[in-house]
């Protein structure tokens, strides 16, 4: 694993926007007001996870328009620079996860699970979208691993923070000890729901090899074999990729390279 500059970039904007949730939640600032489900940036640009708009429909039969705006704006950024980018970029839960999977290498834990199958997270995805139906609850939104991080972050360490490291710490456990990229590659609904908006973004990472060789070990570095397989195959990554950049990062920039493509 190479630490570049596409490393770097996206490291910083996880901890940039988790760091404004910070400020503003403890009222020093108000610049990003909320959580990763919903929020308000600078007072007037409504954020919204499309999904979980999705379950709130479901759940309660109305459109708030605040949510639509938000997640059609959000929709609209997926659908430049890819779902998943969600996933490479800002999502917190990323860091730990990328942390767990980290130190498991350093000290070489062998995984007895290779983790669900990826089509699990599309099952994953249904159920939370069809319970909210049944029940007129967004359910899933209170076992969010994100929000759930998040609420850790906010609240500390003491009632509802404590219960929400817990939490945190066994799905780091999991993917610590048992399974590498267990819980985005085939568990979570988001990472799921995300390909699916990614098939159509403008935006994606391509390969072009009369530039440079691709290296034979690019596979290592890339947390989603589709993505990187599709790369080599297909030159253009496919809507598993994260954008995260661990394989530009890899060759240089040289042979792959962020670009505007269509028609995955
Ligand atoms: S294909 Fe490259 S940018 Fe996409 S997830 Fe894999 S390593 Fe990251």
């Amino acid at each position: 694993m190479i630490y570049g500059k596409w490393w770097f970039f996206r490291r910083v904007t996880a901890l940039t926007i988790l760091g404004l949730f910070v400020v503003s939640a403890r009222g020093e600032y108000n610049i990003l007001v909320g959580n990763y489900s919903g929020s308000l940036f600078l007072g007037v640009i409504p954020i919204t996870d499309p999904l979980i708009a999705l379950q709130s429909f479901f759940a309660t039969g109305r459109l708030y328009k605040t949510a639509v705006l938000g997640a059609v704006f959000i929709t609209i950024i997926y659908l430049i620079v890819g779902g998943r980018a969600f996933c490479g970029w800002a999502c917190p839960l990323g860091l730990v996860l990328d942390f767990a999977n980290w130190l498991s290498k350093k000290v070489r834990i062998r995984k007895p699970f290779k983790g669900f199958l990826p089509s699990t997270k599309y099952y994953m995805m249904t159920t939370i979208l069809i319970v909210p139906i049944i029940t007129g609850v967004a359910i899933y939104e209170f076992y969010n691993p994100i929000s759930i991080l998040h609420r850790a972050v906010i609240f500390g360490g003491i009632g509802i923070g404590t219960v929400s490291w817990l939490i945190v710490g066994a799905i780091f456990m999991y993917e610590f000890a048992i399974a590498r990229i267990g819980w985005c590659r085939g568990l979570c609904p988001l990472a799921a729901f995300l390909n699916l908006l990614g098939k159509f973004s403008l935006v994606s990472v391509k390969a072009d090899e009369s530039r440079c060789k691709i290296p034979m070990n690019i596979a290592e570095v890339c947390p989603e074999p589709n993505a990187i397989a599709a790369v080599i195959n297909n030159r253009i990554a496919s809507s598993d990729c994260t954008m995260c950049g661990a394989c530009i990062d890899q060759v240089g920039g040289s042979s792959i390279f962020f670009g505007i493509w269509k028609n995955r």
